[in-house]
């Protein structure tokens, strides 16, 4: 009886077994859309992208906020212009986000799985270029300028989720896509704030994005974290050739704690990189100063950075000591983390480079190129038309400089996108690179940037298996790395940064055109 039972189990499990084995392999490999459908879900978001008027249309919203070039915590036009074009694609925008105003998120759809998009919108200070000349030649002496392309990567990201919606949306793809509008990147400011108020809580992975000269993606540790504090001392004015020994100079605290923590270099570990700017010191040489500050960035690897951070606060009480004046205040600006990327995002957005390629680019553009390439001692090769491989993580550290989409890699599966626009051998944060970021060739690196970002996004949102992958290894990093702020309790964003500099320039800046 019992033999009879187990050979009747044993064939039933045995058909069972056939009947889900033939199931499956009808089914796609990967996900619930068929190979057939995901093309096709890929298919009508990259034509959507890929028309002419779509290329012009994000096009010239990029060259409007180039136009703008505002100034971190400043940028009240390139948002509302972003968020105009996401609203009238049915986008919800929620507005003001952790207590910044030009930080907004934009969401469409429902459910799981949530697939989020970066993007940046900040210019930088003292760099302004008129655009696609070959020569320094700013639109305005001292004013700001688009020279790290912000304004084409603000731009590709709502390019990119506008044509996943639309694919969402004829394809009939549950999920949601966002785009998180990330105010003040050239300061590192918005992400660890957005990070603390939750906004990255129900993602379920992030993709980012940089303009550059080439694509690209990587994945690993890269970069530095940095810590950004403004240090003020407070001394006792006097007159300076009267009674000088009345004073106390706050400008001598700021002083000696640059001395010192310039000696403190030869005793840290070579990662780090530190660097000032004093941003008060005193009104007239015949007045002592009662009040002065210093802006410190201190970088260092993540681990190594609070000690740093520690020997410098202990230079500022030291300087204070000796210049007989107090250390008032020291005001934590940001503190953000390296890049830490996710290898399964990086491959998935590798495999959509491929997938869309080099731009093609026109002779006339290629002549620009060679021209700032010749005026800037670089080698004459114009515009890339070769694709850069995946990159794997440096064993030395590389990279000194920082961005706060570290603090989302820490929290969510994240990569960065690097697209191509820019001409090689332009120099970053200079006249170089505001003169290329604009202008027909950027556009198309825009577009094809946005291109590659809203396949990434697809194969997100249609294949649970490469998602379920790419979500188990940042589960198992977050083991080693988990995230801890390193903004102090009570830190507040600088709503006031840049105000008084942007101010100072609008009127000369937008008064001959103020359109769009
Ligand atoms: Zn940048």
């Amino acid at each position: 009886m019992s033999a009879t039972i187990t050979r009747k189990t044993l064939a039933l499990t045995a058909i069972i077994c056939i009947t889900l084995l033939s199931f499956s392999q009808n089914k796609p490999d990967d996900g619930f859309l068929g190979k057939a459908e995901m093309y096709k879900s890929k298919k009508s978001a990259l034509e959507y992208l890929s028309s002419r008027d779509i290329v012009e249309k994000y096009g010239k919203i990029s060259d409007s906020i180039w136009y703008f070039a505002e100034l971190g915590m400043q940028e009240f036009r390139s948002s509302a212009i972003l968020i105009r074009t996401l609203e009238a694609e049915g986008f919800i925008v929620e507005k003001g986000v952790a207590g910044m105003p030009t930080c907004f998120v934009a969401s469409w759809g429902t459910g799981k799985p949530v697939i989020g998009i970066l993007g940046e919108f900040d210019a930088l200070p003292m760099i302004s270029q008129q655009a696609l000349t070959s020569v320094k030649s700013p639109v305005i002496a001292g004013a700001p300028g688009h020279g790290c392309g912000h304004n084409l990567m603000g731009t590709a990201g709502i390019a990119a989720v506008i044509a996943v919606k639309r694919s969402m949306e004829q394809n009939k793809i549950p999920g949601t896509i966002r785009f998180f509008g990330s105010p003040a990147e050239e300061t590192v400011i918005s992400r660890p704030y957005m990070v603390r108020d939750g906004v990255f809580k129900d993602v379920d992975a992030v993709i980012d994005n940089h303009a550059s000269t080439n694509f690209g993606t990587g994945y690993g540790v890269d970069g530095n974290a940095v810590i950004s504090a403004v240090f003020t001392f407070r001394g006792k004015t006097a007159h300076s050739a009267g009674a000088p020994w009345s004073g106390r100079s706050a400008l001598d605290g700021v002083e000696l704690m640059n001395i010192a923590t310039n000696f403190l270099r030869e005793h840290l570990f070579y990662t780090y990189r530190l660097h000032y700017v004093i941003t008060e010191g005193g009104e007239a040489p015949n007045v002592v100063p009662d009040k002065a500050s210093v802006w410190y960035y201190i970088r260092n690897t993540d681990e190594r950075i609070e000690e740093m951070y520690k020997r410098v606060i202990d230079c500022a009480k030291g300087a204070a000591i000796a210049s007989g004046t107090t250390l008032d205040t020291v005001l934590v600006l940001t503190g953000v983390h390296q890049r830490h990327g996710n290898k399964g995002m990086a491959e998935t957005i590798q495999r959509n480079i491929e997938l869309i390629g080099m731009p093609e680019w026109t002779e006339q553009e290629q002549v620009f190129a060679r021209s700032l390439q010749k005026e800037l001692g670089q080698k004459e090769d114009g515009y890339p038309v070769k694709l850069n491989p995946l990159r794997s993580p440096s064993s030395v550290q590389v990279g000194g400089g920082s961005s706060d989409v570290g603090e989302v890699t820490l929290i969510t599966p994240c990569a960065t996108l690097n697209f191509p626009g820019g001409v090689p051998g332009m120099i970053g944060h200079h006249w170089s690179a505001v003169a290329s970021y604009y202008g027909p060739a950027a556009w198309k690196g825009l577009n094809a940037g946005a291109r590659v970002m809203a396949a990434t996004a697809l194969d997100l949102l249609t294949m649970p298996k490469l998602l379920g992958d790419i979500k188990n290894e940042f589960t198992e990093y977050s083991k080693i790395h988990p995230y801890k702020s390193f903004l102090p309790a009570g830190a507040k964003p600088p709503l006031d940064l840049n105000r008084q500099l942007m101010e100072k320039f609008r009127n000369a800046m937008y008064g001959m055109d103020d359109d769009n």
